[in-house]
């Protein structure tokens, strides 16, 4: 099987004050590792069985197979908003991600309202999504497990707003947590490899999140989702 659970690509309290330790001991050591352990035994033995993660997502949606759909799109989701944060994230975006920012949402500081208002305004479980739809980029939201992946958009950056992404530190206070990932926490260095990648590769507009996340050593044992 290809489907395991990446590591993180920064320590277990490397986003902190912002997001604490706890928090990401169980939104990544529990229900990431949930969701990818219930993707590979509804792959057991079926014809997706060695595809990759985003070949099953992709497969799933198609095949109206929702049950394997919605474990194998957290699955992706969730590395998807690991790599959207860095310890030494945020500040002003730079280089092409700047200048397609500029073009699309007229300044950044624009950007990042309309991005704080459709977090905010999103009800219950979903995911907020910067992407490139063909020259532009856009804001969208998917609810529950649903993902661009499945589409044509290309992802460049993913917040999560369940919430069990944000409860154990802001309970209610969901736009504290918006707000410290727009102020701190935003990876602009991997939305820019995202942008990059899809701009050099237009037949095939899918994020290269894979390539793009960083392999650094996580700080406390995950359970191999092998069984
Ligand atoms: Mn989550």
């Amino acid at each position: 099987m290809n489907v395991i659970v990446p590591p993180l690509p920064y320590a277990m309290d490397a986003l902190e004050p912002y997001i604490s330790r706890r928090t990401l001991a169980a939104h990544f050591g529990r229900h990431h590792v949930g969701y990818v352990d219930r993707t590979r035994r509804l792959i057991d033995g079926t014809q997706l069985e060695s595809a990759p993660i985003q070949e099953i997502v992709q497969a799933s949606r198609e095949m109206d197979n929702l049950r394997l759909f919605a474990a194998a799109a957290q699955a992706w989701n969730h590395s998807f908003y690991w790599s959207s944060m860095s310890p030494l994230g945020s500040g002003e975006a730079k280089g092409l991600i700047a200048e397609h920012l500029e073009a699309s949402f007229g300044n950044q500081s624009a950007f990042r309202q309309q991005f704080i208002a459709a977090a905010s305004d999103h009800l219950g479980s979903g995911w907020i999504w910067l992407v490139l739809d063909s020259e532009h980029l856009k804001i969208i939201t998917t609810n529950n497990a649903d993902t661009p992946l499945a589409t044509t958009l290309t992802p460049l950056l993913v917040l999560d707003v369940w919430e069990h992404a944000y409860y154990l530190d802001y309970q209610h206070r969901r736009l504290d947590y918006i707000s410290a990932f727009m102020s701190h926490l935003v990876n602009w260095n991997f939305a820019e490899a995202n942008l990059q990648a899809a701009l050099n590769q237009p037949d095939r507009p899918r994020s290269r999140w894979a390539v793009a996340a960083s392999a650094a050593a996580v700080d406390i044992p995950v359970r191999s989702a092998r069984h």
